[in-house]
């Protein structure tokens, strides 16, 4: 038995398995991503708490001998079964490596690939199908999610995807819609575009916005992040059957019909949710960078083929 197996054994640390698939499952409440273990990351406590360690389990250490340097290295024995673990996890492509990573995100993290993720949704108990509603990174998944960020969108974008006519999805259109949500999500840093609400589940897995098409998915619009705006369950409804939609200028248009609506239509309390989309004259919140704000040419098909203009 090695050094390290004995000290393991000596201070009753738990099995290296059983923390792997701790690791797993924690993943999914972070995300999908986490950070290295060292000391002072709030995982390192909180899969500690998990486990009920002592005080005297956190505190142990090994000591290495480094030949080379003629010197004694002290490491922490339990940030070093958490590193344990998520290698081997590595090595069975359930996660991505930090190295591997820091390429994709320019941050040091283990981050669950599309197998790790389907592997952490059984561990608890939640149905694959559910994937589509997280906002869980996966390496392939956020490989994506930088294309649809990075790629340049032309004056003459064409924002219809010819191939979504195919009436069979492919793994990698799966991949690409959850990309597509998971961008926009993130890059209105999760709050409704019109509104600017921002709220989530109390288990902090789901966020309340969604990632709406400009031109949706049953015309064929692509899943780019210059199709898409993040709006909040109310706002996506109103955006998709008509009742507003964006100038050029990215300031809400309102239906003229709106003026035309009884007083108790749409309103919660004393708040009347249409009324004052007709009186909001700002731009709405938009990400930083204008590259991925909506495209002019999606917003020009939304406002000819959705958006209504007549009164009645
Ligand atoms: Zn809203």
């Amino acid at each position: 038995m090695s050094y390290e197996s004995k000290t393991l054994k000596q201070f009753g640390m738990p099995a290296q398995k059983r923390v792997e698939r701790t690791l797993l499952r924690i993943l999914l409440k972070y995300d999908g991503a986490i950070k290295e273990f060292g000391a002072g990351e709030k995982i390192v406590g909180e899969i500690a708490n998990e486990f009920a360690l002592t005080e005297r389990q956190r505190a142990a250490f090994l000591e290495t001998i480094y030949r080379k340097e003629n010197r004694l290295k002290k490491s922490n024995l339990w940030h070093r079964l958490l590193f344990r673990s998520a290698d081997s996890l590595a090595k069975e492509n359930l996660v991505s490596r930090p190295s591997e990573t820091l390429q994709l995100t320019k941050r040091r993290e283990w981050m669950l690939t599309e197998k790790g993720f389907d592997a952490a949704l059984r561990l608890c108990d939640v149905p694959i199908s559910e994937k589509e509603n997280l906002p869980t990174k996966s390496f392939e998944v956020q490989k994506i999610v930088n294309k649809l960020i990075e790629s340049p969108k032309a004056q003459d974008y064409d924002p219809f995807d010819k191939s979504k006519k195919v009436v069979k999805k492919t793994q990698q259109a799966v991949m690409r819609n959850r990309a597509f949500r998971l961008a926009v999500v993130e890059a209105y840093e999760q709050r409704c575009a019109v509104c600017g609400l921002k709220i989530k589940s109390p288990d902090s897995i789901k966020w309340e916005v969604e990632a709406a098409h400009i031109v949706p998915n049953c015309s064929f619009g692509r899943d780019d992040i210059c199709n898409g705006i993040a709006l909040c369950h109310l706002h996506h409804w109103a955006f998709d059957v008509g009742w507003f939609t964006l100038r050029d200028d990215y300031k809400v248009l309102a239906s003229p019909e709106i003026q035309h609506l009884p007083t108790d239509f749409g309103k919660i309390g004393g708040y009347e949710i249409f009324r004052v989309l007709a009186d909001q004259r700002a731009k709405i919140h938009l990400p930083s960078r204008s590259q991925i704000h909506p495209h002019r040419n999606a917003l020009r098909w939304h406002r000819e083929n959705i958006f209504h203009q007549q009164c009645l």
